[in-house]
């Protein structure tokens, strides 16, 4: 071990020798606003008591490029004005049932007046009964107005995309399986609404987690039959980069529902019980009677609470679903994408792959489904698009191109050029060399070695 120089063995003694208290007043003041206080802290150590923050996030390689991409989706929608819709979805956390737990978080402030001689009093522990969760869907519907063009900082020119709209959350109890087939039996509804309006082109902005990402075989199955239920001209489904999941519109929202239930308990017992059923030695099927009466009251005070909100000018509306959907494919539609076996076994989903694959160009976590508009097939002929402008600018939809500026051209920029339609500048795709498939008509872009064997086999 090395000796301590003079120098160090004289701070040593100070600091040894200097009370605790004394450091912290060398250091800056915890709070600069309270300018009292702050007198007493000397700065001389640029150090602090730091502020909670929880924004840092991951930069991937893709990070920027699909930010871009988005963008320019969005763009593309605010283009085709009263013909399009963007439907921004994710689920939110899940919300306690329990006359023991708050339904949120219990170390949010409640914000609001009380009588001074009645404050609540919460609970000093959670006590959640195992598995008493709702689980929260949310659809965020956007409406492109009247096309507006403005200019960014660079004076580059951009369509206007105000992301406001209307809410729709689906809440679901304990034992109904959220997956992507609920999600899309919640949508379509929506879409036949958007529909009857004239938006024919709709977006959607999902989150990157294993019930929406459109990089799977069996999601991408169900985004093509919304597509073709729905009679939609054209539809894109996309996402941002993983980890930056907070951009997508919906998060905003979620804040605000969160708030809304401070101080809420959603009630666990029947009205003339103490016990929840969980904690009364039911037999089984009682148990499940009971739990199911105690699930929809919990289900309709939810409702209470959020239907009607209103936040920034955009409306809420919640509702609630007790069952899965009837006759549920999810589970057929899994084993019969397992092998290639499986998929001609099933005669009626093998023809149905082949004909989403007709309409379908695949991009790297993109996928864009859109009628024929030249030699129409049978479908695209029983059903032809309302908007052929529509088909004709999701169907060429630009990827994002660098432009000199160390950043990505903007989206009129890069629709004009056409230059790119294949994800080619996107940073993982130039790294893993694994190029698009020679044996489909329609473009269908590999997502990784795995995905690539799994198409081959399936499709070919
Ligand atoms: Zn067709
Ligand atoms: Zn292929």
């Amino acid at each position: 071990m090395t000796r301590a120089t003079k120098e160090e063995q004289v701070c040593t003694y100070f600091v040894l020798r200097t009370g605790l208290k004394t450091i912290h007043r060398w250091m800056k003041a915890p709070n600069q606003r309270s300018r009292h206080a702050a007198k007493d802290y000397k700065g001389l150590i640029d150090a602090r008591v730091a502020p909670k923050q929880n924004t840092a996030a991951e930069e991937r390689p893709d990070t920027h490029y699909l930010r871009a991409r988005v963008k320019y989706a969005l763009e593309m929608c605010a283009e085709l004005e009263q013909q399009a819709a963007v439907i921004s979805m994710d689920n939110k956390n899940k919300v306690h049932i329990g006359s023991k737990t708050l339904a949120v978080n219990r170390h949010l402030q409640p914000g609001r007046f009380f009588p001074t001689n009645d404050q609540p009093n919460y609970q000093d522990h959670d006590f959640p009964t195992p598995g008493y969760l709702i689980t929260p869907s949310g659809y965020f519907v956007m409406k492109p107005g009247e096309k507006e063009l403005f200019k960014d900082e660079k004076g580059r020119e951009h369509f206007r995309f105000d992301r406001i709209g209307e809410t729709h959350v689906v809440n679901r109890p304990p034992g109904v399986g959220v997956n992507i087939e609920s999600h899309l039996c919640d949508v379509l509804p929506i879409t036949q609404e958007l529909r009857e309006e004239g938006r024919t082109a709709v977006l959607l902005v999902v989150d990157n987690g294993a019930d929406f990402n459109p990089r799977s075989h069996v999601t991408q199955f169900f985004y093509g039959k919304l597509w073709k239920d729905g009679d939609l001209d054209a539809m894109a489904v996309l996402s941002y980069c993983a980890g930056d999941s907070k951009l997508n519109p919906i998060e905003r929202i979620w804040g605000h529902l969160t708030k809304k239930l401070t101080a809420v308990y959603l009630r666990d017992v029947l009205p003339d019980e103490d016990l929840p059923p969980r904690q009364q030695r039911l037999e089984q099927r009682v148990l499940e009677e009971k739990e199911k009466k105690v699930f929809k009251l919990a289900l309709e005070q939810l409702d209470g609470y959020w239907d009607g909100m209103a936040y920034a000018g955009c409306k809420v509306s919640s509702r609630h679903v007790i069952s899965e959907p009837q006759a549920a494919l999810l589970p057929a539609v899994q084993h019969s994408l397992s092998s290639k076996r499986a998929l001609i076994l099933n005669n009626s989903m093998h023809e149905e792959t082949k004909f989403q694959n007709q309409h379908l160009r695949r991009l790297d976590g993109m996928l864009i489904f859109t009628k024929c508009v030249q030699e129409p097939c049978r479908h695209c002929t029983e059903h032809p698009p309302v908007s052929k402008a529509a088909c004709q600018l999701f169907s060429t939809f630009p990827t994002p191109v660098p432009s000199s500026q160390d950043t990505y051209e903007t989206y009129i920029t890069a629709r004009a050029q056409a230059r790119s339609h294949q994800d080619e500048h996107m940073p993982s795709r130039i790294t893993n060399h694994l190029g698009t498939c020679e044996r489909c008509s329609t473009l269908y872009i590999f997502t990784s070695k795995t995905d690539k064997i799994r198409h081959m086999r399936l499709m070919h």
